[in-house]
């Protein structure tokens, strides 16, 4: 036990450190100045009510720990350089919102902290009433009243500070982490990894609060670091400027400025929390921002008005889509009517036509429906709504033993139909208990993510015409409620553990620019495209080679050559023309048929249908469902290539998946259900898996993963196919 204790006197100017000082040391103080600047440093002995003393500094007042002032400059180093005990922030209870800015950044720091709320008495004229216990609760901090001037709360607030003092000494600081949305977190995580790797300032500064400073553009810190290590510096600096040009493109703001708001969200959302019954003013944004809550974010109103917003996105999205989407499905219509009468009979034809076209456009007919739901998603994430969502939706997520920071990861693995699970499973960073953390890693992938859409707009286009967007909104709410379902199972039993507390934060609404919206639109439905053109490009002529060879054997192909003679040799006269060609059409579609049945894809297809024919599924669609392994987008292209290549066009008709399904007997409205269900919550795809073992280490999951969720499908499926038909 160190024998005297230092203690710092932090706050805002004006929140009665000075006052504070003077009644803590009276008159044994010593006043000088910082070495080399005028920032006055005061400093002094107290003895506490049981003879124990403590060394007390008076930092300079400061609203931040940025490095725009010389008092900012100073305050931080001595906090750095002679890392005292404990620090006391001074705040005043009546401006408590703008206070707490310093005391977020303190706790983000991870210094051993007790907050005084000073100026009780003004604040309580003022009819400010605070809930202290709540507040404390929420920071993970001791909080206590005073009036610095009378001396009121003074030595429960020194008491407070020694015991914290003693219950952190020898430990290491333990920083908050604080989200700063989907823009700011990714860059922050890769470059506080870097700076923990390389052991940059480790000795002064936690990494995430290094990692801050780099993209907070902190000249001071920057330049610490650089005399460490310049080429990381570098590299850190421009993934900087690239983010800061992102943002000034899309929300016209600064990382600064995203930070600042983000601070001020977490701050607003514990005042809300019940910590604060009465606010005091505050500037226009956020007043208005404060109001529009109460209607947004009210406990009855705000769920509903979510419900209602999330039903629009998919009549939107549904509504304007229709007419672009039949453009571009005629379009490759038209491409594939091109090769099939300008390429002559042959491998080459079948690859074009089979494996590309239809393949790939299959994929690239969604495009259009995939940009608008991007574009409404975009319009929720940078007016600032999707962080109510996930703050309205905080309460029920952790019955489920998830975080309300969960709520993020879900929300972009496609919460709202058309994210993607890779960025959400990145998302799950945020979350700092290890468990709540995993449990979310291993539910986003049920999540309704963009390439599955295709599958669900298909099938529920084909069999659910009327009420497609209440299919795809249902398959949204399944998604959903198996992942929380999930997630609670998960949590008590292989990853059983308590809940952690966490700080939920609520940036200011504001109006999303048109730029803003058309960048992020157009960057993901690019990162779709892209997809389309080169992976499932690949994949589909995998498949399609699979689904082609072992080609049927000769012998076999002239008994058919020699039945397509005779039946032409039994309809020889011209009125039986019309037999002619349905007998032909017959045969062809017998041959092709066993020649896709004769293929490598054919024959794990049919090994599989005993199993999945309990859910509905015959072996074509096992050979597309085995192609979403790989990626969710190849399900509709290789269906598209399975049915093409099981069905030849003797009539000289291109009919589109779609027909082909409506006309297929094995399908019906039960079967269409138990395959959606299936396809949203089987096995994630393998980029997907890739990123599960990144985040957690070890194959161990992304294999558990793989398995449970395929189980967890499969049941469903096999539910839905048998209660469908009962009820359809
Ligand atoms: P500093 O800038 O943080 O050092 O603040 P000072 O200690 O200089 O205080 C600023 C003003 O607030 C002074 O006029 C103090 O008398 C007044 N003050 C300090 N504490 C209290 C308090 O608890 N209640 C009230 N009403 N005034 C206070
Ligand atoms: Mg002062």
């Amino acid at each position: 036990m160190k024998t005297s204790l230092v203690a710092a006197l932090a706050g805002n100017p004006n929140s009665g450190k000075t006052t504070a000082f003077n009644a803590f040391t009276g008159a044994h103080q010593h006043v000088g100045n910082y070495p080399g600047i005028t920032v006055e440093r005061k400093e002094g002995p107290v003895t506490l009510a049981d003879g124990e003393t403590l060394h007390l500094i008076d930092l300079p007042g400061v609203y931040s720990l940025s490095a725009y002032t010389q008092e900012e400059t100073v305050a931080r180093q001595v906090l750095a350089s002679e890392r005292p005990d404990v620090v006391i922030d001074i705040l005043n209870a009546g401006a408590l919102e703008r206070n707490l800015y310093l005391a977020i950044q303190l706790l983000e720091l991870g210094i051993p902290l007790v907050l005084g709320l000073n100026m009780m008495d003004e604040a309580r004229d003022h009819g400010v009433i605070i809930d202290m216990a709540r507040l404390s609760e929420r920071l993970g901090v001791p909080v206590r009243p005073a009036v610095a001037r009378t001396g009121y709360g003074l030595p429960e607030l020194l008491r407070a500070a020694v015991d914290e003092a003693r219950k952190r000494e020898g430990q290491p600081w333990k920083p908050l982490n604080i989200s700063y949305g989907p823009d700011l977190d990714p860059v922050l995580t890769s470059i506080q990894r870097r700076v923990e790797e390389a052991r940059l300032l480790a000795d002064v500064y936690p990494p995430r609060w290094v990692a801050l400073k780099f993209l907070e553009q902190d000249r001071e810190i920057i330049a610490q670091a650089r005399e460490q290590a310049p080429q990381l510096c570098a590299e850190f600096e421009a993934q900087v400027k690239e983010v800061a040009a992102h943002l000034h493109a899309t929300l016209n703001t600064s990382p600064e400025g995203v930070i600042a708001d983000y601070r001020y969200g977490a701050i607003s959302s514990i005042l809300r929390d019940g910590v604060l019954v009465r606010q005091e003013d505050r500037h226009a944004r956020r007043a208005l921002s404060d109001r529009m809550d109460k209607v947004l974010t009210h406990g009855l109103l705000g769920p509903l008005i979510m419900l209602l917003i999330l039903y629009l996105i998919y009549q939107v999205t549904f509504t304007l889509g229709e007419w672009p989407m039949e453009l571009v499905t005629a379009f490759f219509g038209f491409l594939r009517d091109l090769a099939e009468n300008s390429m002559s009979d042959g491998v080459l034809k079948s690859m074009v036509i089979s494996g590309i076209i239809d393949g790939v456009g299959g994929v690239m007919s969604f495009v259009p429906l995939i940009m608008i739901m991007f574009l409404l998603i975009a319009i929720l994430e940078d007016s600032g709504y999707m962080a109510r969502m996930a703050y309205m939706l905080d309460r029920i997520f952790r019955v489920f033993g998830l975080h309300g920071a969960s709520v993020m990861p879900f929300i972009v693995g496609g919460g709202i139909a058309g994210g993607c699970a890779v960025p959400g499973v990145l998302a799950a960073r945020t979350l700092r208990s290890p468990r709540e953390k995993l449990a979310t890693l291993l539910t986003v992938p049920f999540m309704a993510c963009g390439a599955k859409l295709p599958v669900f707009i298909l099938f529920a286009g084909v069999f659910f015409p009327a009420h497609q967007a209440m299919v795809i909104f249902g398959l949204t709410l399944t998604g959903w409620i198996v992942a929380m379902l999930c997630a609670r199972l998960l949590r008590s039993t292989v990853i059983r553990g308590p809940a952690t507390p966490f700080v939920m934060e609520l940036p200011p609404y504001r109006f999303p620019t048109l730029q803003g919206l058309c960048i992020h639109t157009l960057e993901r439905t690019w990162e779709y495209f892209k997809k389309a053109w080169t992976v499932i490009l690949a994949v589909s002529i995998v498949f399609w080679a699979a689904m082609t060879y072992p080609r049927l054997p000769d012998a076999t192909l002239a008994d058919f050559a020699a039945r397509q003679t005779a039946v032409e040799a039994l309809y020889s006269a011209p009125e039986q023309a019309a037999a002619l060609a349905e007998a032909k059409a017959d045969l062809a579609h017998e041959q092709a048929t066993l020649a896709l049945r004769h293929t490598i894809a054919g024959r794990v297809g049919l090994a599989l249908e005993p199993l999945t024919q309990a859910a509905g599924f015959d072996w074509r669609t096992d050979i597309a469902l085995i192609g979403g392994f790989a990626a969710k987008e190849v399900i509709v292209a290789t269906m598209g290539t399975a049915y093409s290549l099981g069905e030849i066009d003797a009539e000289g008709e291109n009919p589109q998946l779609a027909e082909r399904i409506r006309d297929d007997h094995r399908w019906n409205p039960a079967t269409a259900l138990a395959l959606l269900v299936f396809v949203l919550l089987y096995a994630p795809c393998l980029v997907t898996l890739v990123a599960i073992r990144h985040e957690t280490g070890s194959w161990r999951w992304p294999l558990f993963s793989l398995i449970f969720n395929t189980l967890v499908a499969y049941t469903m499926a096999v539910i839905v196919r048998h209660a469908a038909a009962f009820l359809l």
